[in-house]
Formats: C-alpha cells, sequence, structure tokens
C-alpha cells in the first residue's frame, strides 16, 4: 500500500516516514501544499496522512481541491491542535480522520489500516481469500492456518491483491500501489514477484494471471 504524507516539519516527516516504511508501506512524502496538491491529483495512493498547516496552500484547501476534483483516497488529518472546529472544517472538507499531535505511531498506523480496510470494503480486521488470510493489525499472512514467509515486496502485492480480491488488477495499477515514484513501469519485476508468490500459496491456485490484462486473486469455486 502506498502513502502520500504531507508534513513541513522535516524532522517529523522523516520520522513517520522510517516507521510508516517499516511498517510495510511504500511512502512518498510532500513538504508543502503546492507539492501535496499536485501529487495527490496525479498519483495513485492508498490513503494520504495531511499535516494543516503547510507553506504555499494549507491542508484544508489542499483537500478541498482534491475532493472537488473526485480523488475519494482517504485522507486522516494531522492537527497540532485538538479543537473541535478544526475537525469540523475538516470533515467538511472531506476528510476520513484525524489524529491529533503528539500522538503514537502505532495509533496512526491502526487508524491507517482501518481505514484502507474500509475504502476497500472489508468490514473486518482479517482479509481472508480461501485458505489465505491476513491479519491486517499483525501484517501477517497465513495459509492453511500456518504463518506464510514474505518478502516486504512480495507482501506488498499480496496485501493489495487480496484488498482487491475477486477483481482484476492491472500490472499498472498493482505497480503504482506497490512501489514508490522511482518504480519503472517498463520492468518486469512485478512479474518475477507473482511468479514467487504463485509458488508460496501452492498447492493452492489462488493467484491467476489473465493475459492482456493483469492478476486476480480469487477462491475456488
Ligand atoms: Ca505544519
Amino acid at each position: 500500500m502506498r502513502l502520500l504524507l504531507v508534513e513541513d516539519d522535516g524532522a517529523l516527516a522523516q520520522q513517520l516516514k522510517a516507521a510508516l516504511t517499516e511498517a510495510g508501506f511504500v511512502v512518498d512524502v510532500a513538504s508543502d501544499g503546492i507539492d501535496a496538491e499536485f501529487r495527490g491529483q496525479t498519483e495513485a495512493y492508498d490513503a494520504i496522512v495531511l499535516d494543516l498547516g503547510l507553506p504555499g496552500m494549507d491542508g484544508l484547501s489542499v483537500l478541498h481541491r482534491w475532493r472537488d476534483a473526485n480523488r475519494d483516497v482517504p485522507v486522516l488529518i494531522l492537527t497540532a491542535r485538538n479543537r473541535f472546529h478544526d475537525k469540523l472544517s475538516g470533515f467538511n472538507a472531506g476528510a476520513d480522520d484525524f489524529l491529533s499531535k503528539p500522538f503514537h505511531t502505532e495509533e496512526l498506523l491502526l487508524r491507517l489500516r482501518a481505514l484502507i480496510r474500509r475504502s476497500t470494503g472489508h468490514a473486518a480486521p482479517v482479509l481472508v481469500c480461501g485458505a489465505l488470510s491476513l491479519d491486517v493489525n499483525a501484517t501477517k499472512f497465513s495459509l492453511d492456518g500456518e504463518s506464510l514467509a514474505l518478502t516486504a515486496q512480495e507482501h506488498r502485492i499480496l496485501a493489495y491483491l487480496l484488498h482487491h480480491a475477486g477483481r482484476v488488477v492491472s500490472r499498472t495499477e498493482l505497480g503504482e500501489h506497490v512501489y514508490d515514484v522511482g518504480y519503472d513501469p517498463d520492468s518486469n519485476v512485478i512479474d518475477v514477484m507473482i511468479g514467487r508468490i504463485r509458488r508460496k500459496l501452492c498447492p493452492h491456485e489462488l493467484l491467476k494471471t489473465r493475459r492482456g490484462q493483469g492478476f486476480i486473486l480469487q477462491a475456488a469455486d
């Protein structure tokens, strides 16, 4: 899952980026409102963490512009002030959740995972597809009830496909959501990873390639 972190406090941004990366997210950072607005309009994110006080354009204006353009990505606002007025303005601008500074990184992670899970249509924190399951909060996959060992890249790819199970996900979409801006869409890394994941899911044929379309994670009927 790929996040945009909008935070102009450089030290906090680096600390949060490290924690979010450690937790398995791919993270792009924007440090002013104008860059944030552009990235949110042009890049594919699974959730956005948005600071309110920003140089260039304030966070609420950035959020208004995304929503006016029908960008429906979940947005969690970071606010230094735990004031009702800020929350009211934020919800009216289209925010999905709030966190007041200072906060525990673990709470940010829990809230982001819940936002992403709900935005992809999953009510429960354990996602299941046949013999495969993912405990979203523990970030652990199981196959037939046994822990499934995956590399960080394999984990990101399989987590994205499981959040979107039953739907064909194109190679382009997958690349946008599991790699950062440096990803080369012409590379074959995704196909290599898909092959490895498929072998790890044996004997279950859950992950299928649809030629010319992409990949689908689906339990047998
Ligand atoms: Ca700020």
